[in-house]
């Protein structure tokens, strides 16, 4: 059995934690998590082990990017099942503030992020999201100061987002990008998933079909514009009302009109009753 990881709560004792982390100049990974763990969420951590000595996840509901009418006071909160996966992983520390120790009463602050962060992807839809998620993984980094820090290309443009932040703002964390894990009939693995009825979860799968039979189409020499037309037709045919389906630069995030621009990959965001899913795939 791996040993019990550290659970702190209080920044002075994140700070003790962290420099017991460090004795003999181990490295630390950081993984963000907003808990409501999953195998996406743990791949993330075993990559995280392979590429330091030491592992940190933060466990922490962020309000800031939440808007009022999204589902912050319903997020799933699934505590003891996170602490025995990440138990049966061998982490080391896990920091799990609440609101109040991330924001303390007059909390001021707040990281106002550009370029990936208002390419015109989930900005669109969630204005308030990317400036919620800038100032929070900016206090984990500075909270934790791990040397390298693991994210999910599931939400690829929030990737984008973090890791250019860490280069403006110097922080000395090298963020590392990991695949999308998704669940056996194709959908990404997502801890909003649980909210899905048995004929919405039936019909979810839809979204990733159409991301690859469209990216197979462009990769046989479609077009783009009409490839995205026709899988915007089959998103919607099967229920969904779709926010994006877009076809953009893999780096810059700059929109592209054909496979020649590349890297290309496909991002889709679309609602399905009351949940929004995103996923992506590179053409
Ligand atoms: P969350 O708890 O949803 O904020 O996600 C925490 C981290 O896990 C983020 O970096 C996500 O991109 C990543 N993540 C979420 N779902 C997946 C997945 N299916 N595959 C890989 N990474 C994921």
């Amino acid at each position: 059995m791996p040993q019990a990881p550290h659970i702190v709560r209080t920044i002075p004792a994140l700070l003790r934690a962290r420099s017991d982390l460090r004795k003999r100049s181990a490295t630390v990974g950081l993984v963000p998590t907003m808990g409501a763990l999953h195998d996406g969420h743990l791949s993330l951590v075993r990559l995280a082990k392979k590429r330091a000595d030491k592992v940190a996840v933060s466990v922490f509901v962020n309000p800031t990017q939440f808007a009022a009418h999204e589902d912050l006071g319903s997020y799933p909160r699934t505590w003891k099942a996170d602490l025995a996966k990440l138990t049966a992983e061998g982490v080391d520390l896990i920091w799990n503030p609440d609101a109040k120790v991330m924001y303390p009463e007059g909390f001021a602050t707040r990281i106002a992020p550009e370029g990936p962060a208002v390419a015109g992807l989930e900005d669109r839809f969630r204005p308030h999201f990317f400036g919620g998620v800038a100032t929070v993984v900016a206090k984990l980094f500075s909270q934790v100061r791990p040397d390298v820090a693991l994210f999910g290309e599931k939400d690829f443009q929030q990737l984008k987002v973090v890791t250019r932040m860490a280069r403006d703002l110097d922080l000395g964390v090298r963020v590392i990008g990991a695949p999308i894990i998704r669940e056996r009939d194709g959908l990404a693995m997502s801890s909003r998933n649980v909210y899905l009825s048995p004929t919405e979860r039936r019909q979810a799968p839809v979204l990733f079909a159409t991301l690859k039979a469209t990216a197979k189409r462009v990769r046989d020499g479609a077009p783009l514009q009409s490839a995205l037309k026709d899988g915007a037709v089959a998103i919607t045919r099967a229920g969904f009302t779709l926010d994006y389906l877009e076809a953009r630069h893999g780096e810059t995030l700059e929109p592209v009109t054909s496979r020649g621009e590349g890297p290309v990959r496909l991002l889709v965001a679309a609602r399905i009753g009351t949940t929004r899913l995103i996923d992506n795939i590179k053409v």
